[in-house]
């Protein structure tokens, strides 16, 4: 049996709580055989060498592998829950090494309507691949209503049912920025409606600023606000060919089809969580708070555990993300903080909202962290934690149990997220003077991805 040993590490066992400053983490075959608070010295590391691999901690913080709950793009299946065409194998693999190269050891796939084949497509790669399913009626609904190109026959014939029977983990996601006026409609169908209307190209923040002025936060075409729009069009070049009636009317045309059944929807997966007692992963943000919830307060004690993720949703006021959290944790409910806008790529690329980011993670509300897929641009997770403990909104075990321990319990995970004996050996080395920066990443006690930076070592 193939035994190995990460030595001389930190080493953060996954409890919200403990910290070991130096200790060793055993492993045998694909499974942690356990841990060992102490330093080994060199002679104990040498004969350590003649039967295990080894590799050394020294400067490193050794993590239970990430699990990033809330991910799209990593299957060859419909993206996104407006089920858009798939990405090529070859796409959903290179998206897998993003983020295994951002310490994930466990993703799940929720762009909803992907089916276990597609899954087994890209089994081979090191990241563990799961599913999240929104194979529900209303769900097809919105998805057609935006997209639904990428949707074959076989993915509408699915049911969540039958997906939770055969291993989805959770279900979800459940909404989505396409099809409740979020992210992607700012990335995608607005600026696609505003080019094919006038050939102009418009960015993300661009569109989100009209789609603000056209429809206010919750989507409602009586929050028009005329002067508002007409000063958008021209800050963004769009004068001369839209005036505010237009614009809103192109707006509200690529936006609210979708919205009735997209939010319906929510309420058919409450009850599939109901009757499974699984975990249900709701888009939360400004139009679909108030569904989000009535849904848990309908589900109170239910064994159904619900998500609202990225909490630091644009489409709300800063005030009001963090005071939403603050009711939904109160009512139970889940609290994902997205990793939106940590690098200066992301803010650069899809507009800059790391207030919401930082109200949100100071307010103690969230207590769990995912990446979604900001329109390709994502951050990774150590980003995240490396900003909190940074600036003391949480200590590196309780920021750290955001992406591991609390996610596995969240999705009833038993065999990963701690680093217990009898568990998978999933481990996620950081620097320990830059959590930012991952190091390796173990997969079944296998050395996955090696950050061959020079200053860390440890072969
Ligand atoms: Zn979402």
């Amino acid at each position: 049996m193939d035994k190995a040993a990460v030595i001389n590490a930190a080493v953060i066992p996954g409890d919200g709580e403990t910290l070991l400053p130096v200790a060793a983490v055993y492993i045998r075959g694909d499974r942690i055989e356990g841990v060992e608070a102490r330093r080994l010295s060199r002679a104990e590391r040498e004969e350590l060498a003649r039967h295990r691999r080894v590799i050394d901690g020294e400067g490193l913080v050794a993590l239970p592998g990430l699990i990033n709950h809330h991910a799209h793009g990593a299957v060859p299946g419909p993206l996104f829950p407006s089920a858009e065409p798939p990405p090529s194998e070859a796409q959903a693999r290179e998206n897998l090494d993003r983020h295994l190269a951002q310490g994930v050891t466990t993703i799940v796939n929720v762009c909803g309507f992907c089916l276990p084949e597609e899954a087994a497509r890209v089994s081979d790669h090191p990241v563990r691949v799961l599913l999240a399913t929104a194979h529900l009626p209303r769900a097809v609904e919105a998805a057609d209503a935006v997209g639904g190109r990428g949707l074959s026959a076989a993915h509408r014939a699915a049911t969540a049912d039958e997906m939770l029977a055969r291993g989805a983990v959770a279900l979800g996601e459940i909404g989505a920025g396409h099809t409740l006026g979020g992210g992607g409609q700012d990335y995608l169908y607005i600026p696609q409606a505003i080019r094919a209307a006038t050939g102009r190209t418009v960015k993300p923040e661009q569109a989100r600023a009209l789609k603000l002025a056209a429809l206010g936060r919750r989507l409602d075409p009586a929050a028009f606000d005329r002067a508002a729009t007409a000063r958008v069009l021209e800050d963004i070049g769009l004068a001369d060919v839209l005036d505010p009636e237009q614009a809103r009317d192109l707006v509200a045309a690529s936006v609210l089809p979708p919205v009735r059944a997209a939010l319906a929807a929510f309420d058919d997966a409450a009850e599939v969580a109901r009757r499974h007692g699984t975990a249900v992963i709701f888009h939360n943000s400004a139009p679909s708070a108030a569904r989000i919830l009535a849904v848990a307060r309908r589900l109170g004690k239910s064994p159904a555990r619900i998500v609202a993720a990225h909490s630091n949703h644009d489409t709300f006021s800063v005030e009001d993300s963090v005071e939403t959290a603050r009711k939904l944790r109160e009512l139970g409910v889940w609290v994902d903080l997205a990793t939106f806008s940590l690098s200066e790529r992301s803010r650069e690329r899809m507009g800059n909202f790391l207030e919401y980011f930082d109200a949100l993670a100071a307010s103690g509300s969230a207590n769990l962290i995912s990446t979604d897929y900001n329109g390709g641009y994502w951050d990774g997770i150590p980003l995240a934690i490396d900003r909190m403990v940074r600036q003391g909104w949480a200590s590196l075990p309780q920021a750290a149990a955001m992406a591991t321990a609390n996610v596995a319990g969240v999705l009833g995970l038993t065999d990963r997220g701690r680093l217990l004996p009898g568990l998978l050996a999933d481990l996620t080395l950081l620097r320990a003077d830059d959590l930012s920066r991952v190091a390796h990443v173990l997969v079944g006690g296998r050395v996955a991805f090696c950050d061959d930076a020079p200053g860390h070592h440890g072969s």
